[in-house]
């Protein structure tokens, strides 16, 4: 029997996993989801002897039931490949009093790259199986590390092409480097004039105009999402964190059934997400600690109950997590709201209206796994600063909000669980930042100056997506407004 994906706004709309993954987003905004999570059918020990690849195989076929082992097998073996700088394709490092999960070693240094390089194959695969003959266009928000993830994965990539919206003033110098850089015929950047809440919204709006989608239809186009609002990004970044939990049992860190936390530098609250799921699958997991840099939304919402997205928008410093509206929250809004699609629509509805909903003491009750806090700019440079003075490990600016707020959880609750952090990009995607934190001296530098200092600080090599832009020619420079975006792509597209 295959598992079925219903709407988080509808629940008449039905998916399969391979048509979820085709539609990115369902009908009225709404989110897929799997009618029930699936649980591990292997043991931990059976799994902490395998692969990164054959680890990935053992979860992604419980969500993506409807492919065949041939072709899920064909997708994980041709993303997780020597793309990646490490065979173990994630790296598990023990610093200070935790592990650190390094999601970075992929084509563009952040953690996207785990769903990313995978999510072109798993597309591309669903088309066939589903007989679409459309060439398919996919169109995303990205507040930085999407945008370059999502280019490299579907560059050139046949029966494709592949538009990035990003805030011009949002991102960092490297990050919009490596988008504007992009090679691939099929590939498209345009910076907005707005944040990435603008983006995304004007992304969002273009996939739910039934008028947009009738022209597009017509001219042979349909579109697609590599938004982490995708189920094909979502499934994929279940499996590092089992894989996190195999390796300890693996290494002897840890017995077989002993709990671990997990903390998360959380944005758009994939991420997060993932290892809840990882967790409902039977994964041995405690707290879910949920990083937020100063734009604290969630916080704010798993202590009062109360999302409110009326506040300022800040740039901070990890501007990956820049985000006022955490799109996959809606996906445990659903659940908790037991899988009422009504109910979870009123919210979402509410949201869109006012900006604020509040859940209900029932709904908040089955939240309690997840713990929030934050991280000010201060403290966050601060972590890093003192991460490298005591360890010599050099950590990014995200990953340094995920650190600061689990040494706020530790004063606060003294739970002593072993604990895997998600380090989500390497510090060289944000060398200024990270540079400035260990030292202010170091902002009258240029950018590649820092970054052979960083190489000199901390003995990791320069890793190739860095080298690469040095001298790269800048090949997209489109700018528009926020009310421009939908223009902008029927020029693309000719229609
Ligand atoms: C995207 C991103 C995040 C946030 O992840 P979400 O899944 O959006 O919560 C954190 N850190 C880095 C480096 C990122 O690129």
């Amino acid at each position: 029997m295959d598992l079925i994906y219903k709407s988080t706004r509808n629940n008449e709309e039905t998916a399969t996993a391979s048509q979820a993954i085709l539609k990115g987003l369902a009908g009225q905004g709404g989110l897929f989801v799997p009618e029930r999570i699936p649980k591990l059918d292997k043991s931990l020990k059976d799994l902490s002897g395998m692969t990164y690849q054959e680890l990935a195989y053992e979860v992604m076929k419980l969500y993506l039931t409807d492919f065949t082992e041939e072709e899920l097998k064909y997708c994980i073996n041709s993303a997780y490949d020597s793309k990646f700088d490490t065979k173990e394709i994630a790296e598990l490092k023990k610093e200070d009093d935790a592990w650190y999960l390094e999601l970075f070693h992929g084509a563009t240094i952040a953690f996207k790259d785990m769903a990313l390089s995978i999510l072109p194959y798993l597309l591309t695969t669903s088309a066939k199986k589903n007989q679409i003959k459309n060439e398919i266009v996919i169109l995303t928000a990205t507040s930085g590390d999407t945008g370059k993830a999502a280019l490299a994965g579907f560059a050139d990539v046949p029966g494709t092409r592949i538009i990035v919206f990003y805030p011009k003033n949002g991102v960092s110098p490297i990050q919009e480097k490596q988008m504007v850089t992009q090679r691939g015929d099929n590939t498209y950047v345009i910076g907005i004039h707005g944040n990435f809440d603008d983006a995304q919204t004007g992304v969002k709006r273009m996939f739910s105009d039934p008028g947009l989608a009738g022209e597009m239809a017509a001219a042979g186009y349909q579109f697609s999402s590599a938004n982490s609002i995708n189920i094909g990004r979502l499934v994929p970044q279940i499996v590092y964190y089992v894989y996190s939990y195999a390796r300890l049992l693996a290494r002897g860190e840890i017995s077989e059934g002993e709990i671990i936390n997990i903390v998360v530098p959380t944005g758009n609250f994939g991420n997060i997400l993932a290892a809840y799921y990882a967790k409902c699958m039977g994964l041995p997991v405690g707290k879910l600690i949920c990083a937020s840099n100063e734009n604290k939304v969630l916080f704010d919402f798993f202590a009062t109950g109360s999302y409110d997205r009326n506040r300022e928008f800040i740039l901070t410093s990890s501007p990956s997590m820049d985000i006022l509206i955490s799109s996959n929250l809606e996906r445990l809004i659903y659940q908790t709201a037991g899988r009422d699609a009504e109910k979870n629509l009123a919210f979402m509805n509410n949201l869109t209206e006012t900006g604020t909903y509040t859940v209900t003491r029932e709904m908040k009750e089955q939240m309690a796994d997840f713990y929030g806090n934050y991280a000010d700019e201060k403290e966050t440079a601060e972590a890093i600063r003192a991460m490298y003075e005591k360890t010599g490990y050099i950590m990014d600016t995200h990953t340094a909000v995920a650190s600061a707020v689990y040494k706020k959880y530790i004063a606060e609750t003294k739970d002593e669980t072993k604990t895997v952090i998600a380090s989500t990009a390497s510090p060289y995607k944000f060398t200024r930042s990270v540079m400035n934190a260990i030292d202010p001296a170091y902002d009258s530098q240029g950018d590649f100056e820092l970054v052979d200092e960083l190489c000199r600080l901390s003995g990791v090599p320069v890793p190739a997506a860095i080298e690469d832009i040095r001298s790269a020619p800048v090949l997209h420079d489109t700018v528009c407004g926020k009310e421009e975006m939908c223009a902008e792509v029927k020029k693309i597209l000719g229609i």
